[in-house]
């Protein structure tokens, strides 16, 4: 399975499956999995705390890091699925929306090269 072969649903179903398997919906509040987004999103950053970008780069070739940190994003992923599941949110509708947002309030032409925040282009 790869991200060219795999659909948004599919990955949904696939956390259905586990989640219920184990009698874990009653678990799975949008309080509960907005923490736990925010919770393995820590995880993820104390893989790069204190450390430089080149350090990080230097890290990055060693496999057992590279998979810690691949760990821990699939981690935030699997609770923004989770998420979006117990919302009856549609991701890649929300995803495109933002895009499309996003895209209006750093136009090209503004902000190409800039990492200011909109208000200040
Ligand atoms: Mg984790």
């Amino acid at each position: 399975m790869s991200d060219n072969e795999t659909t948004i649903n599919e990955l949904k179903q696939a956390i259905k499956k586990f989640r219920d398997d184990r009698d874990w919906q009653k678990y799975h509040t949008p309080k509960n999995l907005a923490e736990s987004i925010s919770i393995e999103a820590a995880e993820l950053l104390e893989k790069f705390q204190w450390k430089s970008e080149e350090e990080i780069d230097e890290l990055l070739n060693d496999p057992t890091y590279k998979s810690e940190v691949k760990e821990e994003l699939a981690d935030v992923f699997n609770y923004c699925l989770a998420l979006s599941i117990a919302l009856d949110i549609d991701l890649s509708e929300a995803l495109l929306e933002k895009v499309k947002l996003n895209s209006e309030k750093y136009p090209v032409e503004k902000s190409k090269g800039e990492y200011k925040k909109y208000s200040k282009l």
